[in-house]
């Protein structure tokens, strides 16, 4: 997203009047930052372009290429001295742009645009990357398009060496002037350069370009500082030592901001890390209710960098991968060797702790880009599972991807919008069909995974036992489940109202789910968004439940409400009401 709204508003502080600009970005990495903008330089905005005399032409060229052998070698310097707290998506980011300098079709190029064209090696080099990135970014394989950042970051790294320019920032010395924290403030800020800047004592990165999965996004969250990405002209609007506050949740940030604003954030930035500390001190202790009932705690992600987040915030594994995040908003079908390298990411991150990874699940809320649906009803249509059934080869290549992540821990399958018992069969015999294609083609895959499906359709729910029979685990989706038992659409907004997880027949199919399962043994989870909403923690416990899969960030406040809870009163409370079907008072639950 390169598109930013921007406001501008004003206010009379107390230093008297001042101009506030609010501009609106994506949030990639939560947090709040205070501090003065400290602007990165961009050469390939800066550099002098003009054109040279004919007798200059080879000058030129090998000038040229010593300043592409210049920036391949200090890259090298980088990688060899990377330090061992350098974050590991760093290493394949720099030897991605060490290999794009290395192509001889960099400087052969813009060569030929100083023969050409007279043009000097800064023009040159310009005009040649622009067009390779403009190539690259027409693309339609979403990681080629990405490369169009790499070929703009080299050649900023090229010019920056013709320029002779060591310094990151454009006002090194302003910046150390300045007593308050530094907030970076670029066009875009490459692995290499995030590297430099890492050591010092910046508070947030903002960028005109990126998205959630640019470099500066990967490596910010690595670092766990704040980043809003995709501001559009934040480098043109911002002047060195203006002050800042850079909201990295919502993706807002102020420039110049008045004394009262500021003391908001100042509020609010201090609450959060009251919170995170209270979260570190909670990270580690186990989640026993008071009668010494063990609960498991896991996390919900969507994108496998969120892993990291999830173990940050205690989460005993991961309870629900969405990997529908990695179908949506490109063009064409992740690749086997894509996906794989995604889940096997998630798995590695999570050192041995299970990882319950999600098949796709598109149609209803979520579609595919480019595909229509003609369906007059998506969320009773070909969605999920029978999506995935309808579409064997595109299942298959997501099975072998799974199957060859459980090679580095143990990969849970779970499948979305079960309804029927040979639904379940066709899911194992695809999963054995995608075995034996591995074993042929000799790539290696692990047995070390368990098959399991979410329970989010009434009829599964109510006919709960061959599942149960027949799955290694269930976990509750209740933001489906309510949909589907209420019949109420869980995206509109007129019928919101009645969207109610307290229904007694919500939670009594929860609770028919759950004695199922302990009846035969089989793990029952809820991942839907009731996992994490502490209000209704201990009803969840009276219900039976020892599973929970939420959002990292939700997982300290449902851990404190079990700490406090007595898991045995809540369940003969629970038990009581459901009886009768009545609606249960979340208040008298936590007396
Ligand atoms: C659910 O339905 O509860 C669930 C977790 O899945 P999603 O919200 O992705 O449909
Ligand atoms: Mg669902």
């Amino acid at each position: 997203m390169t598109a930013s709204a921007m406001m501008t508003s004003s206010f009379v502080d107390n230093h008297g009047f001042s101009s506030m600009v609010c501009m609106q970005g994506q949030g990639v990495v939560k947090g709040y930052a205070i501090g003065r903008a400290a602007i990165m330089s961009a050469a390939a905005l800066e550099v002098a372009h003009y054109r040279i005399a004919d007798e200059d032409v080879e000058t030129e060229c090998a000038r040229l290429e010593r300043a592409i052998v210049r920036a391949g070698q200090d890259l090298q310097t980088l990688i060899d001295t990377l330090p061992p707290d350098a974050p590991r998506e760093v290493e394949p980011l720099l030897n991605v742009h060490r290999l794009l300098l290395e192509d001889p079709l960099l400087s052969e190029q813009a060569c030929d645009f100083i023969r050409a064209r007279h043009y000097n090696a800064e023009w040159a080099l310009t005009t040649q990357g622009q067009m390779l990135a403009e190539q690259f970014a027409s693309m339609e394989d979403e990681y080629l398009r990405e490369r169009s950042a790499d070929i703009r970051q080299v050649i900023e790294r090229v010019l920056r060496v013709l320029s002779g320019t060591t310094s990151l920032l454009t006002n090194a010395e302003t910046v150390d002037a300045s007593d308050d924290p530094l907030i970076v403030v670029a066009r875009d800020i490459s692995p290499a350069d995030m590297m430099r800047l890492k050591g010092a004592r910046f508070a947030a990165f903002l960028t005109d370009l990126g998205g959630p999965t640019s470099h500066t996004a990967i490596v910010a969250r690595s670092l766990n500082v704040p980043a809003v990405v995709g501001l559009g002209h934040v480098r043109m609007l911002v002047r060195d030592g203006d002050m800042l506050v850079a909201d990295g949740f919502s993706g807002i940030v102020l420039v110049n901001p008045s004394q009262q604003v500021l003391a908001e954030y100042r509020q609010r930035q201090a609450a959060y890390l009251r919170e995170r500390e209270e979260l570190a001190c909670l990270r580690d202790a186990p989640a026993v209710t008071l009668d010494g009932i063990e609960v498991k705690l896991e996390a919900n992600i969507e994108l496998p960098e969120e892993a990291e987040m999830a173990l940050a915030a205690g989460a005993q594994g991961i309870g629900l991968f969405r990997s529908e995040f990695l179908f949506m908003g490109r063009a064409g079908l992740p690749s086997e060797e894509e996906q794989y390298r995604a889940y096997a990411f998630v798995v590695k991150t999570m050192a041995g702790r299970p990882v319950t990874i999600r098949t796709l699940d598109i149609g209803s809320d979520k579609t595919l880009d480019g595909e229509v649906t003609v369906a007059t009803n998506p969320a009773l249509g070909l969605r999920a599972i029978r999506y995935c059934l309808a579409k064997p080869e595109m299942f298959s290549t997501q099975l072998r991807a799974l199957l060859r992540a459980a090679v580095h821990g143990h990969v849970r399958i779970l499948v979305p919008m079960i309804s029927h018992m040979h639904e379940v069969r066709a899911v194992h015999q695809a999963i054995a069909a995608a075995c034996r294609e591995l074993t042929a083609r000799g790539v290696p895959y692990s047995r070390n995974f368990s098959v399991g499906a979410m329970v989010e359709i009434p009829a599964m729910a109510i006919a709960i036992e061959p599942f149960a029979d027949a799955l290694d685990f269930l976990s509750i989706g209740t933001n489906d489940l309510i949909q589907y038992t209420l019949a109420i659409d869980r995206g509109d907004a007129e019928v919101s109202a009645l969207y109610d997880p307290m229904h007694p027949a919500v939670l009594r199919l929860i609770a028919h789910i759950i004695n199922a399962g302990e009846r035969v043994g089989k793990p029952v989870a809820v991942c839907g968004e009731m996992a994490g909403d502490a209000r209704v923690t201990r009803m969840l416990l009276g219900l039976g439940l020892k599973e929970f899969s939420m959002h990292p960030q939700q997982l300290p406040d449902v851990k404190k409400e079990i700490l406090h809870a007595h898991s045995n009163a809540l369940r003969m409370k629970v038990a009581t009401a459901l009886n009768r079907a009545a609606r249960i008072d979340l208040e008298e639950l936590s007396a």
